[in-house]
């Protein structure tokens, strides 16, 4: 047997074990280069942020949602499992200015090898909420205003069309049909919102996440305690509140599906002491969308969902 005969089994093994090896290499693809034809592996934080991806991205992606319905993005910490979820995608979405506040370092870790994206990114800073409350940081709950959640599709889209460009075209179509649905929604929302009086405009609520509605949708907002959930509210702001809901004679307060009712209770107290009986109008989805499968499931459920019981609770009677 020649020296090459001997030899070839050898090589044959050796160019084996490299291509497998490349296989694998782009297989795990962490870099946010080319993924070929698999699906584009996508994590994502809260729910309706997981609802954006999938939309855009439709069959070429799978999309891992780390926060379900009721979790406060802003207290969430990431688990051991989410991060490998994070550490296994291609490309991960977030909402951004702070809104995760407790992931940060985290999510500032990832960047370094994949895309790591603020879906609040494309939006500049002149249309940002910078209350004083929030100390010179941009109110983060930006997609209570339709048209700015209008904008985190754009970014969603570029983002898929840069990592899988192969498929561009379905991403770019997802995204038009999206985005003519979001106009349909914020007209829909601006017509059912027409049945309140500019005087019972006012939204009182658990904490300050329907700024940009109210900017959006010409209602004052009167937060319970600050931009984030970490901070309690005390008794003055509980008197405060009440005080408006009696000067204003507003017939219904709204709590959200991540902060805790008792606060608003109480506040309903001190308003019935001077003089105004108020309701809970229902509960508002603030920093997450419902149970997925149900209509509230969705960002768009949720908003119509929002706007229905706003709507309901605060216009009067003879207009619904
Ligand atoms: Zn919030």
């Amino acid at each position: 047997m020649s020296m090459a005969r001997r030899l070839l089994p050898a090589l044959v093994a050796i160019v084996v074990v490299v291509l497998l090896g490349a296989a694998c290499a782009s297989d795990s693809s962490t870099s946010g280069g080319d993924v070929g034809e698999r699906p584009v592996r996508v994590t994502t934080t809260a729910n309706f942020i997981t609802d954006l991806a999938e939309v855009i991205g439709g069959e070429r992606v799978e999309v891992t949602g780390l926060l379900g319905p009721g979790v406060d993005p802003h207290l969430y910490k990431a688990s051991a499992g989410d991060v490998a979820a994070l550490r296994d995608a291609d490309v991960v979405f977030y909402g951004g200015l702070d809104l995760e506040g407790r992931m940060a370092d985290v999510l500032d870790e990832l960047s370094d090898d994949k895309p790591t994206i603020a879906v609040s990114e494309g939006i500049p800073d002149d249309r940002k909420r910078q209350p004083t409350e929030f100390e010179g940081k941009f109110d983060p709950h930006i997609w209570f205003s339709v048209p700015l959640w209008r904008e985190a599709v754009d970014v969603v889209e570029q983002a898929y069309v840069e990592l899988d460009p192969d498929n561009a075209d379905g991403y770019r179509e997802r995204a038009d049909a999206y985005r003519a649905e979001l106009e349909a929604l914020d007209a829909e929302v601006r017509e059912t919102l027409a049945s309140i009086p500019d005087d019972k405009r006012v939204l009182v609520t658990s904490h300050d996440a329907f700024g940009y509605f109210g900017e959006e949708y010409d209602f004052e907002v009167v937060g319970i305690q600050g931009t984030s959930t970490a901070t309690e509210a005390t008794t003055a702001d509980i008197d405060r509140v009440a005080g408006v809901i009696a000067d204003r004679g507003l017939e219904a307060v709204f709590i959200e599906s991540t902060v805790s009712p008792q606060t608003i209770r109480a506040v309903l107290a001190a308003a019935e002491r001077r003089g105004q009986t108020a309701r809970i109008g229902g509960e508002l989805f603030a920093d997450a969308a419902g149970e997925r499968g149900t209509p509230e499931g969705t960002y768009i459920g949720m908003v119509r969902h929002n706007v229905g019981l706003i709507a309901e609770g605060l216009a009067p009677s003879g207009s619904r």
